[in-house]
């Protein structure tokens, strides 16, 4: 049976080869013309396929054994790099240690999530991609490298999508387990936000705005370390049951609300593992533009309400701390993310993207990687002040492209 991502919206071209071992994994990359690494099948596009079926090879890792192993003296965590992120949470907190932030969803693996700058919440949270201390990567020779914080190449290698090689470990920065709450307020009106966006977005450790552009945020989710959560957030009333970000979606399927003190690795994801994380028929863009141009893409995108309305089961603004990480979406710039959950019917989605480009591209917006997007290499380029550096570290790393596909040809060039 053809193999699909999670969406369903792409069947991947390749054969997959579920290697058994490093070794294999080694001797599969150095025998091949190409290869991809498939992580947890989560992008919505072919950013992971191999494009020349012809030889080509698309390597899972899925049958490896994870493995966590923490190192507490260096506060860090070596992780396999196809382990999900629910599983690295539980094996963490087990030993009480934690992550600094996660995504929405735990399925998510780690080394498929850090190739495209994956994110969760928080004015002061990076990327997950930020709390990567080295890469233990398999090159185009199938030979095993690693890259640590600090070496030079090291900046350009962690948001790497896949093209500098198959990522078999990853170290993570860890830091004492801690309790969080998480609390949902309901129809906080526009209005009522005025000209306090950037406040509300700060106003605790991680804040998701949920909407659907009309008058109100439908939703607003805030997480907190502090001790107790406000009853009322610019006069929305905290919810007392707990609620789905979509109409009709399961409240099992969420992590525990209500302001109920929990682990992090519980609450910090807005879905339970072991559920299907938001609808599961859908679509999903995103776009991270700097911080201070939120309101303005708010009111551009409000503006698009009636062309969207029949596509999009809603909106959630998210916000990521700068980074150093040259291909990242929070490169040089502290970011919002102005995220779209679409119906699954690809033609009408494809048809509203270069409008919603056409509106945030000029504030500055990068397209999520993982997502849909339209915009390609030429456009993208301006947007990225190294991406110039990006290519040639990868024309050093693999001079023959062993890693390339359509999508890096479309986006990187
Ligand atoms: C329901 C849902 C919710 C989401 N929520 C969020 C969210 O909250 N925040 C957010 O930022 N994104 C979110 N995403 C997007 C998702 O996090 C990214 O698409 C992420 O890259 C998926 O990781 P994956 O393991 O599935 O990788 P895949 O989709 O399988 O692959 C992605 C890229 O990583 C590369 N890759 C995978 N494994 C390796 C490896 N071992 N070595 C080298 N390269 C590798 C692939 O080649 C490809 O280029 C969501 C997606 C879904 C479906």
């Amino acid at each position: 049976m053809a193999e699909t991502n999670w969406a369903g919206n792409h069947t991947y071209r390749a054969r997959i080869e579920r290697v058994r071992s490093v070794d294999h994994l080694q001797e599969v990359v150095a025998a091949a013309p190409r290869v991809r690494a498939l992580g947890s099948r989560h992008s919505f596009t072919d950013i992971a396929d191999v494009t020349d079926t012809d030889g080509g090879v698309l390597v899972s890792l899925a049958d490896l054994p994870p493995a966590v192993e923490v190192d507490t003296a260096a506060r860090t965590a070596r992780v396999t790099g196809w382990t999900a992120y629910g599983l690295v949470g539980t094996q963490l907190q087990t030993e009480g240690w934690a992550l600094a932030n996660l995504a929405s969803l735990p399925h998510i693996s780690v080394a498929g999530a850090v190739a495209t700058g994956t994110h969760g919440s928080g004015v002061g949270n990076g990327s997950l991609a930020t709390a990567v201390a080295a890469l233990e990567v398999v090159g185009p020779d199938g030979e095993l490298r690693t890259v640590r914080r600090g070496d030079p190449d090291f900046h350009g290698s962690v948001v790497s999508l896949g093209a500098l090689g198959v990522v078999t470990s990853v170290t993570l920065d860890v830091e004492p387990a801690y309790d969080v709450r998480q609390a949902v307020y309901a129809g906080l009106r526009w209005d009522a936000v005025g000209d306090d966006l950037d406040a509300l977005l700060a106003s605790a450790y991680s804040v998701s705005l949920f909407t659907r552009w009309g008058d109100e945020v439908e939703q607003v989710w805030l997480k907190s370390r502090a001790e107790g959560v406000p009853a009322h957030l610019l006069g929305a009333p905290r919810a007392t049951t707990t609620l789905h970000m979509l109409e009709g979606g399961d409240p099992e399927a969420v992590t525990p609300q209500l302001g109920v003190a929990g682990p992090w690795l519980d609450r910090l994801p807005h879905f339970r593992m072991g559920f299907t994380p938001s609808r599961g028929v859908e679509l999903q863009s995103e776009y991270l533009l700097p911080r201070s141009h939120a309101r303005e893409a708010v009111d551009r995108v409000r503006g698009l309400r009636e062309l969207l309305a029949p596509v999009l089961q809603v909106s959630e603004l998210r916000t990521v701390a700068a980074d150093d990480l040259w291909l990242s979406n929070s490169y040089g710039q502290d970011v919002v993310g102005v995220h779209f959950t679409w119906v699954r019917d690809p033609q009408r989605v494809y048809a509203v993207l270069p409008v919603v480009e056409d509106a945030l591209l000029p504030l500055g917006a990068r397209p999520h990687w993982g997502k849909c997007f339209v915009s390609r290499a030429g456009r993208l380029e301006p947007l990225y002040p190294r991406m110039a550096d990006f290519r040639s570290l990868r024309d050093r790393v693999d001079p023959d492209r062993v890693f390339d596909n359509a999508f890096l040809r479309r986006v990187i060039g």
